[in-house]
């Protein structure tokens, strides 16, 4: 068993923020025993390369004021005016939640819920929770872990962005105050990332007699909590983690059956995404739909080059890059290929973290039909194959999530 630790600095006045004990790969399955990990360091898997554990400095008081902060943020990006639009003397305003609101009432419930979850429920959930009371905190950060890749506040601007530069030739846009709360907001959504450390969450719990862990004997199987990390003896299979909660398996249980059937599912919503309109926009009476591909030509012939390649990039390169990507992983984890392990678990990782960005064209339009709702003389309703394309976007995210990286390890091992 090997371990890298980087150590930029080590400070022994807080020796209750080193970590000692067994750390698993989330991605290549390898243990590693990590000695008194300093705070200001992390240990990197010596096999793939990955962070294993990261013990930023004051970890959890400076989360702590920035969830504070961040909770104030969201207050005011909800109760705020977020947008509005002037079109010949008529004003049109929107707020954070009009954008679903809007969706719902023309009876686009599933894309409703997906806006409201992702750019409101997930951040507030994950703010709420980090200034929760302790007696919850085991729950709740089983939640936390759970809920990161669903909190899209940045997504969500980017958004904004192409729908404010859809609209600047109609009508006169403002910004409200909520639209910067939202700004302020996704920064300190990524400085929690980067500072708040679960393990010491955990540490800290621990310390409080909030959690027990049990020290494992040796020669007893030890088993990874996918959601807390922690490294433990398993009584039976999916026995509970004792830790968080969360059910524990050896691998993700059905991992590749699950991802291609996720896949599949996907590429075959992938065809209405792409022929069916994603919004009609109504000017003076008269409706003219747009396809995905079609909103991108219109950015283009409009000029705006560098934000069409974006729009094509994200809404159409990368669910497909995705869906060839995840292929190339689960045929060579089936074959128990030895081929680019390492380059394998990169990709693994790009395809895990990208898909979210696919949302952006979901999201532009819940924002112009949130706002644009001035009868016959401009109105933007949204289309049947937004929610094909919602929804190929969220397969993509499961089935990458189901797809157990330490699969394609495991099944090189077996081979050699
Ligand atoms: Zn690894
Ligand atoms: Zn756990």
């Amino acid at each position: 068993m090997t371990s890298y630790a980087t150590t930029p600095h080590v400070r022994d006045d807080h020796a209750t923020d080193h970590f000692s004990g067994i750390a698993e790969c989330h991605e290549c399955g390898l243990r590693h025993e990590i000695d008194r990990l300093a705070p200001g360091s992390s240990a990197l898997c010596g096999r793939c390369g990955s962070t294993l554990l990261k013990i930023p400095v004051d970890s959890l008081d400076r989360s702590l004021a920035l969830a504070a902060g961040g909770l104030i943020l969201i207050v005011i990006a909800n109760t705020m005016p977020f947008m509005s639009m002037k079109i010949q003397g008529l004003i049109q305003e929107a707020d954070l939640i009009t954008g679903a609101i809007a969706l719902l009432k023309q009876g686009m419930w599933p894309l409703a819920a997906v806006v409201a979850a992702t750019t409101v429920a997930a951040p507030l959930l994950k703010l709420g929770a980090i200034s929760c009371p302790p007696q919850h905190l085991p729950m709740i950060f089983r939640w936390i872990e759970m809920l990161r890749p669903w909190a899209m506040i940045e997504v969500y601007l980017l958004g904004v962005f192409v729908a404010y530069v859809k609209l600047i030739d109609l009508a006169t846009i403002e910004i409200g105050l909520a639209f910067y709360a939202l700004a302020i907001l996704m920064v300190v959504m990524v400085a929690i990332d980067t500072i708040l450390s679960p393990e010491l969450v955990w540490a800290e719990m621990e310390r409080r007699g909030i959690v027990t862990v049990p020290k494992a004997a040796p020669g007893e199987s030890l088993v990874l909590c996918e959601t807390c990390s922690l490294v433990a003896p398993v009584a039976h299979h999916g026995s509970p983690c004792p830790r968080c909660g969360a059910s524990r398996h050896w691998r993700k249980p059905e991992s590749l059956t699950r991802a291609w059937s996720l896949m599949i599912t996907a590429i075959i919503l992938y065809v209405p995404a792409n022929v069916y309109p994603v919004m009609t926009v109504i000017s003076f009476g008269a409706g003219s739909p747009d396809t995905i591909l079609s909103g991108v030509e219109e950015l283009a012939l409009a000029g705006m080059w560098p934000l069409a390649l974006l729009v094509f990039f994200a809404s159409i390169t990368v669910p497909v890059l995705k869906i060839i990507g995840l292929s190339i992983l689960l045929i060579t984890t089936q074959r128990g290929s030895q081929w680019r392990l390492r380059d394998r678990t990169v990709l693994y990782r790009i395809v895990e973290s990208v898909g979210r960005w696919s949302m952006i064209d979901v999201f532009m339009i819940s924002i112009l039909a949130g706002l644009v709702r001035l009868g016959a003389l401009a109105t933007i309703e949204p289309g049947i194959g937004a929610i094909a394309f919602a929804a190929v976007v969220i397969t993509t995210m499961i089935a990458a999530t189901c797809f157990d990286p330490r699969l394609m390890w495991d099944a090189a091992g077996e081979r050699s």
